[in-house]
Formats: C-alpha cells, sequence, structure tokens
C-alpha cells in the first residue's frame, strides 16, 4: 500500500456532480483527486444516461418528423432504413467525444485523476483500489459523488437480456418487437418513446393512476394523450402480480382495477427508479449517517455525519438530476475554497424528453394550495403561436404560476416542442426574482415559441387575454 501526497479534496465519482466538484476546486487552488471505478469519466449522465438517451431521442424524433409531419408540407421520403449500429455508434462517438473532453479539462487544471474503486479509509483517507494494488490518499476533505444505480423489482429481476434496465436498453442491438416498460417516469417514456418510434410494441404499466409523476394532472394527460397517438399504450393503476421469463419472451401478470390481464413482450424495461450507489464506500465503518430513505445524510452545506466528508447528486435525498449534481459539485468546492455558495433548488428544472418535452421549474398548484399562498394562473396554447404552427410543433402550452402578493413568479409548466430550452426563462426568472410584469415586458423575436412564454405572462396579468403570437 502507497501512500500519496497530501490533498485539499479527493472526489469519488466522476459523475456531474464529481468532475465539475473537481474542477472548480482546482480552478479555485485546491490540490484535487478525482477517483473513479471507471476508465470513461462523466458518470451515469454521460455514459449511460442523460447524453445517450438524449443521442437515441434527437435522432428517432428526427425519424418521427420526416416519416409523419414532412409530407403534410408535400416533402415525402419513401423507403426509410434504420440501421440500429450506426444509431449506435453515434451514440457512442458522441459519449466519447464528451469524455475525452472532461479527461482534458481534468489535465488542463491539474486534478490528479485515479481509476479505481474508492473507499473511505478515514475521515481524511481514501483507499483508492488500482489495478494491482491499493493505494491511500490523504486528503483534508472527502467529497461523495457515487451517484446511483437501478432499482431492481423483485417480481421481474433483471437478467440483462430478457428482461432489462435502462443501460441495456439504450443499446439494443435489434428492435425488440415488442416492449413492455414497466414505470411511466422519465426513463420509460423517455426510453419507450424511443423503441416506439423505431418500430417496437410499447407498452407501459404504472402503478400510479398518472404518468410523469411530478408534473401537474393536466399536463400528464395531455402528454399522455400525446404519446398514445404514436401508438405507446398505458396501463395505469396497475400492478403486476407475477412474471415468467421464457426463452423468446417474458409474460408479466398484471392487476388492474380488480382485472387480471397478462401481458407478453419479447422485452420489458425495468425502470421503477434508482437506489444511491454506496455500496463498499465504507459508509458505515466510517460511520458516516444515512437517511431513512437509504441517502447519504447531509447539512445545509452538504457535509455528512463527518464534518470533513461531504455528499451530493444522486447520493444525497432529492431529485435525481444531472444538473442538481452539478450545482452541488460547484458549490461544495466553493466552500471549501472559503467562498460562500448555495444552490437554490427552487430553480431546478426538471423535464421529461418525450416530444412534446414537458417540464416544469419552482413550486407546483399543489403545492401552493398546501402552503396556502395565494397564486394566480395563466396559460398561453403553442397552437396560437405561429413558429410552433409553421414547425407544425402546435401541440402543448405553458403555464405560469403568479404569487399574489408579491407578483413574482412562483412556477412554470411546460408541455411542448423546445420546452427544455423554453423552461429556462422560468428558471431564470425564478433566480432573479422576477415580477409577471418583467417577464411580460421583456419583448421575444418573433415569430419565436418563447413568444408563448411572454403571452402566458400576459394571460397571468389579465386572465380575460387569450393572445396569439
Ligand atoms: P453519477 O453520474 O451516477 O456518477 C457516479 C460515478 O461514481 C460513476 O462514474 C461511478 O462509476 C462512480 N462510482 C460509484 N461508486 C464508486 C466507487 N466506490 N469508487 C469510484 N467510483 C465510483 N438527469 C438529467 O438531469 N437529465 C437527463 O436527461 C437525464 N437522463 C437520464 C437518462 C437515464 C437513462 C438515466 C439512467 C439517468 C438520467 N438522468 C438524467 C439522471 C442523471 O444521470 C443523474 O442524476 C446524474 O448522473 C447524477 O450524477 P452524480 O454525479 O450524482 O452521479
Ligand atoms: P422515476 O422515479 O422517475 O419513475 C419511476 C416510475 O415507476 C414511477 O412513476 C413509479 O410510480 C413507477 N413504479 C414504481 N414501482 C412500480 C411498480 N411496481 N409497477 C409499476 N410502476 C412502478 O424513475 P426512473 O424513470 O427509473 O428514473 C430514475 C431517476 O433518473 C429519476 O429520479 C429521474 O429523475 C432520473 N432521470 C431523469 C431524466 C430526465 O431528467 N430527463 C431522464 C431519465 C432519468
Amino acid at each position: 500500500m502507497a501512500t500519496n501526497a497530501l490533498f485539499d479534496l479527493v472526489v469519488i465519482g466522476a459523475g456531474p456532480g464529481g468532475y465539475m466538484a473537481a474542477l472548480r476546486a482546482s480552478e479555485l487552488g485546491l490540490r484535487t483527486a478525482l477517483v473513479d471505478r471507471c476508465s470513461q469519466l462523466g458518470g451515469t449522465c454521460l455514459r449511460v444516461g442523460c447524453i445517450p438517451s438524449k443521442v437515441l431521442l434527437s435522432s428517432t424524433e428526427a425519424y418521427l418528423f420526416a416519416r409523419d409531419h414532412l409530407p403534410r408540407s408535400g416533402i415525402a421520403a419513401k423507403g426509410f432504413e434504420i440501421e440500429l449500429s450506426r444509431l449506435h455508434a453515434r451514440k457512442e462517438a458522441i459519449v466519447e467525444k464528451l469524455a475525452k473532453g472532461i479527461a482534458f479539462l481534468m489535465r488542463q487544471n491539474g486534478v490528479q485523476v485515479f481509476e479505481g474503486a474508492g473507499r473511505i479509509a478515514g475521515p481524511q483517507s481514501v483507499a483508492v483500489r488500482l489495478a494491482e494494488r491499493e493505494e491511500t490518499l490523504e486528503t483534508r476533505s472527502i467529497l461523495l459523488a457515487t451517484g446511483s444505480e437501478p432499482v431492481e423489482f423483485p417480481i421481474l429481476p433483471f437478467d440483462h437480456d430478457r428482461v432489462v434496465g435502462s443501460t441495456e436498453a439504450l443499446s439494443f442491438s435489434e428492435i425488440p418487437k415488442s416492449l413492455l416498460v414497466i414505470g411511466a417516469g422519465a426513463i420509460g417514456l423517455e426510453l419507450g418513446s424511443v423503441w416506439s418510434r423505431l418500430g417496437s410494441k410499447v407498452v407501459v404499466v404504472e402503478l400510479l393512476p398518472q404518468i410523469a409523476a411530478g408534473f401537474s394532472p393536466i399536463v400528464s394527460k395531455a402528454l399522455q394523450r400525446e404519446l398514445e397517438k404514436q401508438e405507446i399504450q398505458f396501463l395505469l393503476g396497475a400492478r403486476v402480480t407475477r412474471a415468467e421469463v421464457k426463452e423468446t419472451e417474458v409474460a408479466v401478470h398484471v392487476e388492474q382495477g380488480g382485472e387480471e390481464r397478462t401481458l407478453v413482450a419479447e422485452r420489458a424495461l425495468v425502470a421503477v427508479g434508482r437506489k444511491p450507489c454506496h455500496e463498499g464506500l465504507g459508509l458505515a465503518e466510517a460511520g458516516v449517517n444515512l437517511t431513512a430513505g437509504g441517502r447519504v445524510a447531509v447539512n445545509r452545506f452538504w457535509q455528512t455525519s463527518l464534518p470533513s466528508i461531504y455528499a451530493i447528486g444522486d447520493l444525497i435525498e432529492g431529485p435525481m438530476l444531472a444538473h442538481r449534481a452539478q450545482a452541488e459539485g460547484r458549490a461544495v468546492a466553493e466552500l471549501l475554497a472559503g467562498k460562500p455558495a448555495e444552490v437554490h433548488y427552487l430553480g431546478i428544472p426538471s423535464v421529461i424528453y418525450t416530444e412534446p418535452e414537458a417540464a416544469s421549474v419552482g413550486f407546483s398548484e399543489e403545492e401552493l394550495r398546501a402552503a396556502k399562498r395565494p397564486y394566480r394562473r395563466g396559460t398561453a396554447y403553442f397552437q396560437t403561436n405561429g413558429r410552433a404552427l409553421a414547425a407544425e410543433m402546435p401541440e402543448g402550452f405553458v403555464t405560469i404560476l403568479m404569487d399574489e402578493s408579491s407578483g413574482k413568479i412562483a412556477g412554470m409548466e411546460i408541455l411542448g416542442s423546445h420546452a427544455s430550452d423554453l423552461i429556462g426563462a422560468g428558471a431564470l426568472a425564478l433566480e432573479m426574482g422576477a415580477t409577471l410584469e418583467s417577464l411580460a415586458g421583456a419583448v421575444q423575436a418573433h415569430p419565436s415559441f418563447m413568444e408563448s412564454v411572454r403571452e402566458a405572462a400576459f394571460a397571468t396579468l389579465s386572465p380575460r387575454r387569450s393572445g396569439v403570437s
């Protein structure tokens, strides 16, 4: 066992939270090490999450558009060919390019990268299992950023062939004729969309009575209708009671409203959530406490029960989102460098990248009602937006919630194309504490999707208004 020079910060986990923390810490002059058991930096997000899924979603969305929408404009391409291997190759090339970019940034900023499993060896020491030996890194502070992994569904455990999680569903080598998706959350809806667009018959089984829980019932219902038009079938309020995995198919027995039915598909994607990844990290031995939900417990400075050990991202309580992990990673680095830092959680947007996309930021109506905070709501529909019509993307709407007492934006929800970008206006307005007057006052380009955000602001201020842009 070798003992390395003293670091100011050793980060375990090179996902968006960890690599951002390492980068910022070294920018601020801290001697920083980054440990990951995988040679390709970027974590779940880059390797098997956000980026590969968005490559598949973007390519298949373009295909869907060319196949189903363009002919209406008199432009019909005949004889589409799907070469899955090239689609996967494009995805892998993008992942590789971004991973190389992260490695370059680490080198450029003097972050020392160690490839191996990291473990807490003491409050200020990390053991790294390298290929042939273990190395101990002494450090003033440790940051745990080891992310999450899929939750196993006991009735339908992963066999990584017929019954898969998101990682395998990003890389099927053939388009399944039929795909059963368990769970209508972000992964189920996004990857269900990818394979449905490519020709799989997709059925989604969801325990709750709505898809995309976390979004308002209005957005959830409207999204469901749009996805049903794309021939995705939903069984809501449905419980899987048992399953049989055979050589060529999976049979799942589902109870819905007192009725039993059996669904058979070539493959099943289990997407019922993710759990924190901390096995082998030495938390219990070190005395790092967990929450009741099994995540690492932290205070508002992301310090665990041991003050020299911090934790961020999917490992701690909160929404499992890459941009949240990044914001926390940056904040911890700044705190360690003696700067003030905070994360404004209310302003963190949430997006499901289906077509149309669903996006939200800030408070929901339910939360405002529960807090007895008077609010006003205004909605603008993309079907009255010239740019949305021109682009053949008129589905959806923008809803803004205004805090009645301050006139400031309290929340925003969007269903529609480009919602992931448009929601940035809501995030910015929340961060700046903008009033609806100023959101409505900012002139937007005509024609543009952003005009609908402005129209929703007008509608919130004058409820009788129904705008055309
Ligand atoms: P991770 O990205 O999970 O990284 C953790 C890293 O720690 C990994 O590289 C792992 O190898 C390493 N590690 C674990 N244990 C050890 C150890 N003991 N020693 C050394 N290294 C270790 N979020 C979004 O915001 N937008 C999206 O569009 C989006 N799409 C997604 C799509 C899919 C299919 C999935 C699965 C997730 C998606 N997410 C998305 C969620 C997002 O990927 C996570 O929220 C994010 O990656 C969490 O970042 P993190 O830094 O906490 O951890
Ligand atoms: P999720 O928590 O988003 O959704 C899981 C769904 O499965 C829920 O709707 C839940 O009610 C349902 N479910 C649970 N048990 C069930 C059962 N027995 N039968 C049927 N349905 C059941 O989880 P996910 O989709 O697996 O995603 C994991 C994490 O990754 C999420 O926290 C998500 O935020 C993140 N992620 C984010 C994005 C994005 O930001 N676009 C994309 C993918 C993943």
